[in-house]
Parts: C-alpha cells; structure tokens; sequence
C-alpha cells in the first residue's frame, strides 16, 4: 500500500523565498515501480526531485526514501572534460564504488566510449552517460529529470529500453520526471500531474491518458 513506498513524500511544501514552489504535494513510488510526475514548465518538478536528492529542504511536509536514490538531473550535467569513465567513476565515489565494470555490463555502449572526453559526446551518449554515472551507486530508485529533453525519438526509445530492463530484471524502481508526457505514460505504470506546485490529477497510467483533460492539455487533444 501507499505506506510502504520506496519513495514517498507527504504533504510536501517547499518557498523559494517568498514563492511557494510545491504545495501540499504527496506522492509514492513502490518498490519495482515506474511513476512518472508530468507537467508544464515550471510546475515543479524538479524542485520534487530536488528535495528528495537532499539538495533542497522541505519548508513543510516530509520525503521519505527507502534504500538507495540516485538522480539523472535534468540537462544531464557531465563534466565534458573528464572521459566516459571518469564521468562513471564520479557517480560512486561517495559509496567508494570504483568498479566500472557492473555498469559496462547493463550499457555495454558506456565501455566502447570509456576513453572518450564526454563533452565530444552526442546528446544520447551524454544521457547514457548520466544514467551509467546514477547507476554506479547500485541505487534502488532512480529519479530521472527529463529523459528526453532535445533526444531524437530512436535515441530516446534506446535508453527507455534500457530503463525498463534495469525495472524488470533487477527491480530499480523509477521516479521519471517528463515534459514529454505521452512517453511517461507509456513507460509508467501510473502517473501524477504537477501544476503550479499542486497534484491535480494522478492514477494508472492508461487512466490519465483516457481523461479528456489530461488528454487535451498534454497528449495534444482527446
Ligand atoms: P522545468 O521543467 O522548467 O525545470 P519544473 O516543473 O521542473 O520546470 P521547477 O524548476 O521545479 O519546475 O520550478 C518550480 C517553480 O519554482 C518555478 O516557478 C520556478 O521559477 C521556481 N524556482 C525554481 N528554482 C528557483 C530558485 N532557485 N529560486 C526561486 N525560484 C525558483
């Protein structure tokens, strides 16, 4: 039930200042779920993510995670002049995870770049390169922020196919944070809509997609 999330945050307020960027938002991911937060720009989804990385603190409200969370920011965020491997190597250095190799073997792509500076990368690559760098803390949930932000569509479906291998054969629960919402509820079994920091619609996923306005406002009409 919703009281034994991996992730789960209740009540959740965060003020950047005098503005409040979420309000009383609550949400759950379970162990082994996908659930996509969808939303217009500036709705919050990122300060979402950025609460339960620890970055930014709850005004009010709590967040809760169980097990391990390791974050995809948003813009992907490599460091261009370290190589692929450097780039993985950072990624578990706080839990002095030096391996590579685990990584190697669910991306075998991050192995044929590893010598490569990342910032010569393409757009994929660099994403693949984030989600590798996430993926070196062994992370039992794994919030990813705009997965398919100025990715091609082919791009885009390679690493959602990656993704939902790493659910399916190893359990990660997912937290995915997307503009693009038509793939988020493709790929998760249920979704929340953020607006202007509230909840305002949230459930499987095939039910949202069928709701006349969730429809109209985010999958381009009914
Ligand atoms: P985007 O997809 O554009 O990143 P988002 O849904 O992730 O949008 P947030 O980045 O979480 O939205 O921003 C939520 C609200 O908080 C916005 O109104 C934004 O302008 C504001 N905001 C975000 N960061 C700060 C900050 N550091 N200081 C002040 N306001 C901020």
């Amino acid at each position: 039930g919703a009281d034994d999330g991996t992730v789960e945050v209740r009540d959740l307020v965060v003020r950047y200042g005098p503005a409040t960027a979420l309000d009383q938002v609550s949400l759950t991911v379970g162990p082994a779920e996908m659930v996509a937060l969808i939303g217009p720009n500036g709705a919050g989804k990122s300060t979402v993510v950025n609460t339960l990385s620890g970055v930014l603190k709850p005004s009010a409200g709590t967040v809760a995670v169980r097990g391990r969370l390791a974050h995809v920011p948003e813009g992907r965020q490599v460091f261009g002049d370290l190589t692929v491997e450097d780039n993985l190597r950072l990624g578990g250095r706080r839990y002095k995870l030096r391996d590579t190799g685990p990584v190697h073997a669910i991306l075998p792509r991050l192995a044929e770049l590893r010598h490569r500076r990342a910032g010569t990368l393409s757009g994929g690559e660099q994403q693949m390169v984030a989600v590798g760098r996430a993926l070196m803390s062994r992370p039992d949930v794994l919030a990813v922020d705009e997965l398919s932000l100025g990715l091609a569509p082919l791009v885009v479906a390679d690493l959602v196919r990656h993704l939902r291998e790493l659910n399916e054969t190893r359990g990660l629960a997912v937290l995915l944070i997307e503009q693009n919402a038509r793939l988020a509820l493709d790929l998760c079994s249920r979704a929340y809509v953020l607006e202007a920091g509230r909840i305002v619609a949230e459930g499987p996923s095939e039910e949202l997609a069928a709701d006349d306005r969730v429809s109209a406002a985010y999958l381009g009409g009914v």
